[in-house]
């Protein structure tokens, strides 16, 4: 499963990032802990965000933000316990918080700085786009593309997609040449194409190469270190969850 978001299509009603709270059980009442310039930004309780931006004709575009869903996922590397894996069925990247020791490497090793996590909570986890997994699974598209009312996003098999997105930007002279996603640190799942220059959008500029061949080879030179560290972490989170299920155990006798 991939998605095609057309930016010349978005209207920015905000009903994708509406369906993806109602989907993921979100807070609606929340206030955004990220903004910055005024445009709100990706934290733990807002997954996808729609950001107005202005490019350099002074025309208003809308760009959809969240988790790309990378072919060579950095975080799912950098992440010593598993917690992060790609699903090579869904193409979804999903967090498994039973997995997780909180060590906060993914949020460091993303390359677009999508990954958050959870700073108020008592036993908090990484919180980040899920692509939908569960839906994606059963044939469904991801809860945002369904409620898209525009056709500004398109879920299906990737190669389609970015024929189709290759056979758009040759018959139309207002795209850019520029598949944003089709090679980016190796690719990912979610593909953009857009009448602006991406940049102008506040897309970061990233290599073409996975950041997986950087993190693989660092890992491979401190072996002892990252078993050590893992070990470590892995002991936190045994003891964290034992703290939480504890907790819980109370809380149900009281009851
Ligand atoms: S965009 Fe960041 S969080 Fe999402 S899969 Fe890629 S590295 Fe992981
Ligand atoms: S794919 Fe699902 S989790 Fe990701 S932004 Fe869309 S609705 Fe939210
Ligand atoms: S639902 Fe579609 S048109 Fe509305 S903001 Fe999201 S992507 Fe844009």
């Amino acid at each position: 499963m991939a998605v095609l978001v057309d930016i010349t299509k978005c209207i920015g009603c905000e009903s994708c990032s509406v369906a993806c709270k109602l989907y993921n059980k979100l807070d609606f009442k929340k206030e955004p802990r990220n903004v910055k310039d005024g445009i709100i930004d990706l934290d733990d309780n807002n997954w996808t965000v729609i950001q107005q931006r202005v490019n350099k004709n002074d025309d208003i575009r809308f760009v959809k933000k969240q988790c790309m869903h990378c072919k060579e996922p950095a975080c799912a590397s950098a992440c010593f316990s598993k917690a992060i894996q790609k699903d090579e069925n869904t193409g979804a990247v999903v967090y498994y918080p039973d997995l997780c020791v909180g060590c906060r490497y993914c949020l460091v090793a993303c390359p677009f700085e999508i990954a958050k996590y959870q700073w108020d909570e008592q036993f908090p986890q990484v919180a980040k786009c899920q692509m939908c997994d569960k839906r994606v699974e059963h044939g469904e598209a991801p809860a945002c593309v369904s409620a898209c009312p525009t056709g500004a996003l398109t879920s299906g098999n990737r190669d389609e997609l970015l024929a189709k997105a290759h056979k758009i930007i040759s018959s139309d002279s207002r795209y850019i040449n520029h598949i944003y996603g089709e090679n980016e640190v190796g690719g990912g799942e979610w593909l953009y194409i857009s009448d602006t220059p991406f940049e102008e959008l506040g897309f970061k500029t990233v290599s073409d190469v996975p950041v997986t061949s950087y993190t693989k080879s660092y890992l491979s030179k401190v072996p002892v270190l990252a078993s050590a560290w893992a070990l470590f972490l892995a002991g936190l989170a045994y003891y964290n969850h034992r703290c939480d299920q504890n907790k819980k155990s109370d809380n149900d006798g009281k009851e």
